[in-house]
């Protein structure tokens, strides 16, 4: 016992989560510091509508984000925090969400937002990227054996519920999901 709990000590201490933990407040989220770096499991219903709902106002609250305002999957993208990185190619990165809605939750990013800190700020500028991060969904989907179905979802603003105001597909799977999601 007192073996086993030496090591899960040690294993603390080498939790890679200690550089994140020095990042500053804003790329702090409450999943990433729930998790300390380690993979949260899936399990049901442990995202309520409710908590997303405060997630999202305290967001606008805090004012629009400016387009090139950095977040935390710059951070991803740039390797600065850890992630389970599931794709990568000279513009996009697919990486498992660190708070999974489903048994197989993955966002697909572009490494460069190019002003698209969500959907609602999409011109026609951005039609080749946005169609890439949908054939990379399908990629991935497949890598991931979601044959039997999948939902891909893009949050936008307050009242789609989005907390990162950096464009990204949600890719969720592995389970009967239900509708409307509302
Ligand atoms: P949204 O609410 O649509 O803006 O989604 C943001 C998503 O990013 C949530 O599902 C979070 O769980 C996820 N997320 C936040 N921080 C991280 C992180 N460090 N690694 C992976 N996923 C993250």
């Amino acid at each position: 016992m007192l073996v086993a709990s030496r090591a899960f000590g040690s294993a603390l201490r080498a939790c890679p989560c200690r550089s994140a933990c020095n990042l500053p407040k804003q790329f702090r989220t409450e999943a990433l510091q729930r998790s300390r770096h380690f993979p949260v499991a899936y399990r049901p219903a442990t995202r309520t509508m409710a908590s997303e709902k405060d997630k999202a106002q305290q967001a606008a609250a805090e004012g629009p984000p400016a387009a090139q305002q950095p977040t935390i999957f710059d951070k991803i993208v740039s390797k600065d925090i850890p992630a389970t990185i599931l794709y990568e190619d000279a513009t996009a990165l697919a990486f498992k969400d660190i708070s999974p809605q489903a048994p197989v939750h993955f966002l697909v990013i572009p490494k460069k937002k190019t002003g698209l800190t969500g959907l609602s700020q999409a011109t026609e500028s951005h039609e080749q990227l946005l169609g890439h991060l949908l054939v990379v969904a399908s990629k991935v989907a497949k890598q991931e054996k979601l044959q039997e179905g999948y939902r891909v979802v893009i949050n936008d603003g307050k009242e789609g519920c989005q907390s990162v105001f950096h464009i990204h597909l949600h890719v969720l799977g592995g389970k009967q999901l239900g509708w409307p999601p509302c």
